[in-house]
């Protein structure tokens, strides 16, 4: 893959956008842990009705269980979010005597993504966020835009189950890029090329995708596209 060339074109067609991400490492992970498994919009409103309420982090550790419920209402699974938020809180005090990721900044890499993964709630795709938006580390979460957007271009193996994928990708992206590849192609995913319905002849990247070639040839009448697909 000429990742060079893809993030270039990405970049100029989507302009690489934050999707809302704190730059703040603290306020970054506390964000990531409220939009996961919920829609964009509905967890920037929680996090900054909770952001106003507790003010800094260490705010968290003064509400009880049921008044964090209550502040996350309408962002889904409050009462485990809740649990996992009043966790995390507390672990980072015990560790840094405060709630905060601060110490991480002069972290090594290894040693950042062992102890974010090591959070309660907290996946590997989460862990890669709080570094790439919060702390600038060269990495590359890969979401399921991400990955689907990938397995159509053939960059893995369209049959490898998520997390393989996630790891494979963690992998083999170059780091450099990995900022400008991961917002883009999450834009990509969420525009064009969407779970249901790749618009491939809207796609400004189909001609580093295995699966747009394949749509191409279809349309110009040299294989037939259920053909193509199962080729990809
Ligand atoms: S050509 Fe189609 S399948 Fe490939 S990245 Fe573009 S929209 Fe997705």
């Amino acid at each position: 893959m000429d990742w060079e060339g893809l993030s270039r074109a990405l970049a100029a067609r989507y302009g690489s956008p934050r999707h809302g991400n704190p730059t703040d490492p603290t306020d970054c992970l506390f964000y990531l842990m409220l939009s996961r498994k919920t829609p964009i919009r509905t967890a920037a409103r929680v996090y900054k009705r909770l952001r106003a309420t507790v003010r800094g982090w260490d705010g968290l550790l003064g509400l009880t269980q049921v008044e964090l419920v209550r502040l996350l209402w309408g962002s889904g699974l409050e009462e485990i979010r809740a649990g996992h938020l009043l966790a995390v809180a507390g672990l980072l005090r015990d560790r840094f005597g405060a709630v905060t990721l601060e110490p991480l900044r002069q972290w090594p890499d290894d040693e950042c993504l062992a102890f974010l993964m090591s959070l309660p709630g907290m996946g590997m795709k989460t862990a890669l966020c709080v570094m790439l938006y919060g702390l600038d580390r060269p990495v590359f979460p890969a979401d399921a835009h991400c990955i689907r957007v990938l397995k159509r271009m053939g960059v893995i193996d369209a049959r490898l189950a998520h997390r393989p994928a996630q790891r494979e990708l963690a992998r083999i992206v170059p780091g450099h890029l990995g900022y400008v590849l991961h917002v883009n192609l999450v834009a990509h995913g969420q525009q064009i090329c969407t779970a249901r319905c790749p618009r491939c002849a809207e796609c400004v990247v189909a001609n580093y995708c295995l699966l747009g070639e394949a749509a191409q040839q279809a349309a110009e009448g040299q294989l037939p596209y259920g053909e193509s697909l199962r080729r990809t």
